[in-house]
C-alpha cells in the first residue's frame, strides 16, 4: 500500500522524488535531488495514505486475525516512513531555514496523526481482542512479542481511556511536539550564532598544531579569516584543554554552558517548565504517579527506585574521586604561582597537566596516531573479526552532502547486508553531538529488506591537506555510534516494530558502549593507530600509558554525567509541577547531591537535547549508565575466554544481542547471551571507582588488566 492516488496526481505536475519508485543503486532515496519544497506535499500525501490504510484495517468486516490486523499495520504507513526517514537525516545533519520551517509545521501534525491511529477505538478493539486471545492464536515467539508490543504501545498512549481523556492527551502530545522542536531549534540557533575569533599568536598560545588546524578549518567553513572556536563539543573541549589563555577559556566556556539559557528569544527555560508540566499531566491521565513512573515502566529498569539505586551507588565514589582530583589541581595552580581558585573553565586545562604529570600521557602526543580514516578501518576490522562483515566503498550512491562516505556491507559469504553512511565532519548546518539513524530498517515482512544505516559525527577537519585527527574520546564516539550501526545492520527479524535498535532505551546503549571496548585493545591499536606523518605504529610504551590512563579523570566524567541523569530523573518525579523555576530547580538539585562547585553538568537543562528535543531520553538519561552495567559485564565474557574475538562468544553476542532487535524482553536477551544478569561491579572497576583501584590511574590493577 504505497502512494495513494492523490499522490500520483502530484507526481504528474511535479518531480517530487517521494512520489516515484527509488530505482537507483540499492533503492537509496535520491538524497541529491530532494529539496525542502518536496516535504510538505510528501507529508500531506503520506498522512492521507496512512489514514486510508489504517482506516481500512479498523473497518475490516472480517474478525480480527494477526494477519489482517497486526501484520497489516506493520505493512502500512510506508510512504510516511520513507518521507520521515529522509527528513530526519536532513533536519539533523544538513539543515537550513526552509527545513527548520517544515520541521516546525510538521512536528505537531505528526503527533496529531499518530494519536489519530493510537486513539482509534475500532482499531484498538481488534488489537485488544487478539491480545486477550493470544495464547490460542498459534503465533510464533516473534509474532507474540509483536502483538504484545502493539497492545502495550496503544495502552500506553491511552487507547483504553474515554473520549475526553484521549482528546486532552492528543492536545498535550501536539503541544509537546511543537515545544520539543522549538527547544532544539533554539539550541541550534545559539550554536550557529557563536564563534570565538582568535586573533594572532597571543590568542593561540598553548594550542597544539591539530587544534589550530581545526580552528582554521572552522573559520574557513564560515568564510572567516584566522581561527575560530565554535560551540561544537569537538571544538570547545580541546580549546578548554590546551588554551593557556584563562580569560578566553572562561569566555567560551560561559557561552557553551549558556546555550538555551541566554534570556532572549532562544531561551529554553519556559519551554522546559511547560514540557515538564505537560508530561506530568499526561502521566496522571494514564494512571501513573509521575512521568518518571510512566516512562520507566516500559524500561529495563522498571522503576525510578531502581534507577536512583544505581545512580546513588556510583555517585558517592565518583564525587570523592573528583574532589581528590580537584585538590590535586588546586595544588598545581598554587605550584605554578597562580593566584586564583580553580574554576569550572579551568578543569580540563589542569586535568590535562595532571594527566601528563601522573600518567605521563599527553593527549597531543596521542592524536597524530588517531587518523579518522584509520579509525574507521579499525571499527570495520573489529566487525570483520567478530561478525565476518566486509565493507566496500561505494561512490554510486546519492548522499546529502559531499563529505558523506558510503560503504556496502557484505557478510562472510559475500551476501549484501546493507549500506553504511558515514557523515563525520562538523559544519554549521549540522546539529551538535553524534548519533546513528536509518534511512531504511531491516525486515522480512515485505521481502528481504536490507537496512540503510547512518552515523553522524561532529569531528574537526584536518587543515591544510592534513588528515582529520581524533582525540581518544572522538575515536570512542566513532566506535560507539558504529556499535549502534551494527545493531541495525545485523538485525535479523521479520517485523519492523522490533527491528534493530527498536529496543528499550536502557538496553539500546549496550551494543554501542560494548563496541567501545574493542577500541581500547592492543589488537586494534597496534594495527590502526599509525602516525599520520611517519606511518609508524603507536609505540608500545605510549599505548600502555594511554590505556592505563583511561581511568584518569573518571571522577569528573562520572560526576558530570550522573548529575545530569539525577536532575533529569528528579524533574520528572515531580507529581504536580505547576510552575517549575528551572534555574532554581537545577541549583537546588545540585546542592542536594553536593555537586562540586568546579564541575558543571554534562548537559544543563536549557540545552539537554536528550530530554527536551523530543522525549527520547526524558527521565531516561540514566540509560547510558544502566547499559554500562551490561556492557562492562558483557565484555568480561570475552576476557574470560582469553580472546577478544573469541568466535563462540561472538556468535552468542550476534545471535542474542546484535541480530535480535526487540524480539524478546531485554533481560531475557542478556541472559541468553551471558547465562545470567550482571551486577554493577564490572562498571565500577572499569571506571576505577572501586576500593581496589582507588590508588589512582596507572595502578597495578589497571595495568594488569591491560596486560591480560
Ligand atoms: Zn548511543
Amino acid at each position: 500500500m504505497h502512494p495513494s492516488s492523490s499522490a500520483i496526481t502530484v507526481e504528474a505536475t511535479d518531480t517530487n522524488p517521494f512520489f516515484a519508485a527509488w530505482t537507483g543503486a540499492f533503492g537509496v532515496p535520491p538524497l541529491d535531488r530532494v529539496v525542502p519544497a518536496h516535504f510538505v506535499p510528501a507529508f500531506d500525501a503520506a498522512f492521507a495514505a496512512d489514514d486510508a490504510e489504517v482506516g481500512a484495517i479498523a473497518a475490516d468486516p472480517a474478525p480480527p486475525s494477526f494477519d489482517n490486523t497486526i501484520a497489516a499495520l506493520e505493512s502500512s504507513g510506508r510512504l510516511l516512513g520513507r518521507v520521515s526517514d529522509v527528513f530526519h537525516v536532513l533536519a539533523g545533519a544538513h539543515t537550513n531555514e526552509a527545513l527548520l520551517k517544515v520541521e516546525r509545521d510538521i512536528a505537531p501534525r505528526r503527533a496529531r496523526h499518530r494519536d489519530g491511529i493510537l486513539h482509534n477505538a475500532a482499531l484498538f478493539a481488534r488489537i485488544d481482542a487478539l491480545y486477550h486471545a493470544r495464547a490460542r492464536l498459534g503465533l510464533s515467539a516473534e509474532q507474540l512479542r509483536v502483538l504484545e508490543r502493539y497492545h502495550l504501545n496503544f495502552t500506553r498512549a491511552g487507547a483504553a481511556l474515554g473520549a475526553a481523556a484521549k482528546a486532552r492527551l492528543a492536545a498535550i502530545n501536539e503541544r509537546l511536539a511543537s515545544l520539543g522542536t522549538a527547544f532544539s531549534q533554539n539550541v541550534l540557533a545559539d550554536e550557529q550564532a557563536y564563534a570565538l575569533s582568535l586573533q594572532g599568536e597571543q590568542d593561540l598560545v598553548g594550542l597544539p598544531d591539530d587544534v589550530r588546524a581545526a580552528a582554521r578549518a572552522a573559520a574557513q567553513e564560515r568564510g572567516l579569516e584566522g581561527h575560530v572556536i565554535t560551540l561544537s563539543r569537538s571544538s570547545v573541549e580541546p580549546f578548554l584543554q590546551y588554551s593557556a589563555r584563562r580569560d578566553l577559556r572562561e569566555k567560551v566556556f560561559r557561552a557553551w554552558i549558556a546555550r538555551g539559557d541566554g534570556g532572549g528569544a532562544t531561551d529554553n527555560k519556559a519551554i522546559i517548565a511547560e514540557m515538564v508540566r505537560l508530561r506530568a499531566e499526561r502521566a496522571a491521565l494514564l494512571g501513573y504517579e509521575t512521568f518518571a513512573h510512566y516512562r520507566l515502566s516500559d524500561a529495563m529498569a522498571k522503576t525510578p527506585q531502581a534507577v536512583r539505586g544505581l545512580l546513588d551507588q556510583v555517585w558517592a565514589p565518583a564525587r570523592e574521586r573528583a574532589l581528590a582530583d580537584r585538590d590535586a589541581m588546586a595544588a598545581l595552580v598554587q605550584d605554578e604561582g597562580g593566584n586564583f581558585e580553580l574554576a569550572a573553565h579551568d578543569w580540563r586545562y589542569y586535568a590535562e597537566k595532571l594527566r601528563k604529570r601522573t600518567c605521563d600521557v599527553d593527549e597531543a602526543a596521542i592524536k597524530p596516531y588517531l587518523r579518522l580514516d584509520r579509525m574507521i578501518e579499525a571499527a570495520f576490522y573489529a566487525a570483520q573479526r567478530l561478525f565476518g562483515l566486509r565493507f566496500e566503498p561505494r561512490t554510486d550512491v546519492p548522499v546529502w552532502h559531499p563529505d558523506v562516505l558510503v560503504w556496502e556491507v557484505l557478510d562472510a559469504d559475500g551476501r549484501h547486508r546493507g549500506l553504511f553512511f558515514g557523515d563525520y565532519f562538523a559544519r554549521p548546518s549540522k546539529r551538535s553531538g553524534a548519533w546513528m539513524t536509518t534511512l531504511r530498517d531491516q525486515e522480512k515482512l515485505l521481502g528481504d529488506i536490507r537496512p540503510l544505516v547512518v552515523n553522524v559525527m561532529n569531528f574537526s577537519k584536518g587543515g591544510e591537506g592534513a588528515p582529520s585527527l581524533l582525540s581518544f574520546d572522538d575515536a570512542r564516539t566513532l566506535f560507539h555510534e558504529f556499535g549502534h550501526a551494527l545493531h541495525a545492520l545485523l538485525s535479523d527479524v521479520t517485523y519492523p516494530i522490533i527491528s534493530g535498535t527498536s529496543v528499550q532505551t536502557d538496553f539500546v546503549e549496550l551494543p554501542s558502549q560494548l563496541y567501545e571496548h574493542w577500541l581500547e585493545r592492543k589488537e586494534i591499536l597496534q594495527r590502526f593507530a599509525v602516525h599520520y606523518r611517519t606511518g609508524t605504529a603507536m609505540p608500545d610504551d605510549l599505548m600502555r600509558r594511554l590505556l592505563a590512563a583511561r581511568t584518569f579523570n573518571q571522577g569528573f566524567a562520572t560526576v558530570e554525567y550522573v548529575a545530569s541523569a539525577l536532575v533529569d530523573l528528579e524533574l520528572h518525579l515531580l507529581s504536580d509541577p505547576q510552575s517549575v523555576d528551572i534555574a532554581a530547580f537545577e541549583e537546588a538539585s545540585l546542592a542536594r547531591i553536593g555537586m562540586p562547585r568546579e564541575i558543571v553538568m554534562r548537559h544543563r537543562p536549557p540545552h539537554f537535547a536528550h530530554v527536551f528535543s523530543g522525549g527520547g531520553y526524558a527521565s531516561a538519561y540514566y540509560s547510558y549508565m544502566w547499559s554500562e552495567v551490561l556492557d562492562a559485564d558483557a565484555f568480561a565474557a570475552f576476557e574470560e575466554a582469553h580472546d577478544v574475538f573469541d568466535p563462540a562468544t561472538a556468535k552468542r553476542l550476534h545471535d542474542h544481542i546484535y541480530a535480535a532487535g526487540g524480539s524478546r524482553d531485554p533481560a531475557a536477551l542478556y541472559e541468553a547471551f551471558r547465562g545470567r544478569l550482571p551486577t554493577p561491579d564490572a562498571l565500577l572497576r572499569r571506571r576505577g571507582l572501586t576500593e581496589a583501584s582507588a590508588s589512582g590511574p596507572g595502578s597495578s590493577e589497571a595495568g594488569s588488566r591491560e596486560a591480560g
